[in-house]
């Protein structure tokens, strides 16, 4: 509940104007939650009108996208791209091709991409786009025949100064390679800038792939070590998901000692109590777009549940949910903690429902929202436009030591700004509030308001 009257009309205002945008409103009510504790102090919010263009995108594009299948057939899907916010930098964020897709879910990762930005330290403004083209089961030439069609329209919008757009579920080298070949058959020229998450040999840099993943596992290190003397050495680790957050996180986790022991897809999870082979999972997911379930089969002492939900029954000290939003509720979450799970740590895109984020905050386990969690793929994508920008490209070691400096100063920036609330290690809060007052002060500066 809202104490500040300002923010319950702005609240109410988000809600009557798009009824059906729940994930939106969702995301706005936490943001709205952590600013309840600081507006008192900042008359000129209300004043201004600044909460108001804050929860409101800049712009909302909204596109058909037609495309032939192999048999001929035509098939037309709904394009999408939301520009959130641009006060601090040019429109970034990733592009999602999935059924679920839709104007509520762009505009929640839009809004929290406004936030994840800010929070990298790098002049990046938040969008997100993407269309519900469902890529499963498509073959390599409809894929293309969609993206092409997608870039089309999307050509017009974007721009290294304008918005460059990455990949997101269901958009990774393939699709972003299908993309920037649109764009530049469209516009004419090689401008690399437009699009992160490319391929290295037109323009991509070394560790985008890996660098959601990574950077989560820095992230958590970070807040183990300052908050609880603690380390991922010798912990059981949980995993959702096993596309590109959760298979680097897996990675990553590994190296620093831990034992990654379940992962996930849409369909089930497998268990495999001596510790993931990580290179099974690369095989099956990377090598040939397969299911998860095929692990049993080549993993003796592995097995596999229909049914991904439940994976969280699985005890676990680190919890790292990295498939879709929504996916741990109020009675998972219980599950978890008496588990005896020590810290979860956000992969995906707001997995943790808001009962699920009171439940481990009220146990007192240790917990990192996405927004300042999983930005290490966007940061990433920020270094990859830089090395664009100069026509340079660092070595992996450069780069990964960049992103590692980002993610440990974004737990830094969010806990302090927890402290400053009066709610030290509160890291929702702190995220929220370290985030929006870098894009608010933006926007006041700028007159955007
Ligand atoms: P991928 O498409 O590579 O993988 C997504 C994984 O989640 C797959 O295992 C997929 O299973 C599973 N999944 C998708 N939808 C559902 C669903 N409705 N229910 C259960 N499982 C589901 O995506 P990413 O790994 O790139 O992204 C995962 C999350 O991380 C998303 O929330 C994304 O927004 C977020 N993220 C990603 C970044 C990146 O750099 N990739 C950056 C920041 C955030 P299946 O194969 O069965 O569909």
């Amino acid at each position: 509940m809202l104490k500040s009257e300002y923010l319950q009309r702005v609240y109410t205002q988000v809600v009557t104007r798009d009824p059906d945008q729940r994930e939106f409103h969702q995301a706005v009510l936490e943001v709205l939650e952590s600013l309840d504790l600081i507006v008192d102090r900042h008359p000129e919010y209300e004043e201004r009108g600044i909460i108001e263009s804050f929860v409101e995108p800049e712009r909302m594009i909204c596109f058909r996208v037609p495309w032939d299948d192999d048999q001929g057939r035509v098939h037309v899907n709904r394009g999408y791209r939301i520009q959130f916010n641009s006060a601090i930098g040019p429109y970034k964020g990733g592009l999602r091709f999935h059924p679920t897709v839709n104007l509520s879910i762009l505009k929640f990762l839009g809004f929290e991409q406004t936030l994840k930005n800010s929070l990298t330290g790098l002049p990046m403004g938040g969008a997100k786009g993407g269309s519900d083209f469902d890529p499963k089961g498509r073959s390599d030439a409809e894929v293309m025949r969609f993206c092409q069609s997608f870039m089309t329209e999307l050509h017009r919008h974007i721009g290294q100064f304008v918005d460059v757009p990455a990949g997101d579920i269901g958009v990774g080298g393939r699709e972003i390679g299908y993309l920037f070949g649109q764009y530049s058959r469209v516009r004419g020229g090689h401008d690399a800038g437009v699009l992160t998450g490319k391929g290295l040999a037109f323009g991509g840099s070394l560790v985008r792939t890996e660098a959601t993943g990574y950077g989560l596992c820095y992230l958590t290190e970070e807040m183990l070590r300052c908050m609880r003397k603690e380390s991922f050495d010798g912990k059981t680790v949980v995993i959702s998901g096993s596309g590109n957050v959760a298979i680097f996180a897996t990675e990553k986790a590994t190296q620093l000692g831990g034992r990654v022991v379940a992962l996930s897809d849409s369909n089930g999870y497998i268990h495999d109590p001596k510790g993931i082979d990580l290179n099974v999972v690369k095989d099956i997911k990377l090598g040939h777009r397969g299911r998860i379930k095929e692990y049993v089969d080549r993993v003796p002492g592995s097995s596999y549940t229909e049914g991904f939900r439940g994976i969280w029954n699985i005890p676990c000290d680190i919890a790292l949910p990295c498939a879709t939003q929504n996916e741990i509720d109020g009675e998972m979450a219980r599950t978890i903690v008496q588990n005896g799970c020590l810290a979860v740590t956000e992969g995906a895109n707001m997995p943790c429902l808001p009962e699920a984020i009171r439940v481990f905050q009220e146990a007192g386990l240790l917990f990192a929202p996405s927004k300042a969690a999983n930005a290490g793929g966007v940061a990433t994508s920020g270094l990859e436009m830089s090395q664009n920008s100069m026509r340079y490209s660092w070595s992996f070691e450069e780069v990964d030591r960049r992103l590692k400096d980002i993610m440990v100063n974004i737990f830094h920036n969010a806990y302090h700004a927890s402290e400053e609330c009066g709610v030290p290690g509160d890291l929702v809060v702190g995220a929220n509030i370290a985030g929006f007052l870098k894009v608010s002060r933006g926007m006041v500066a700028q007159g955007l308001i």
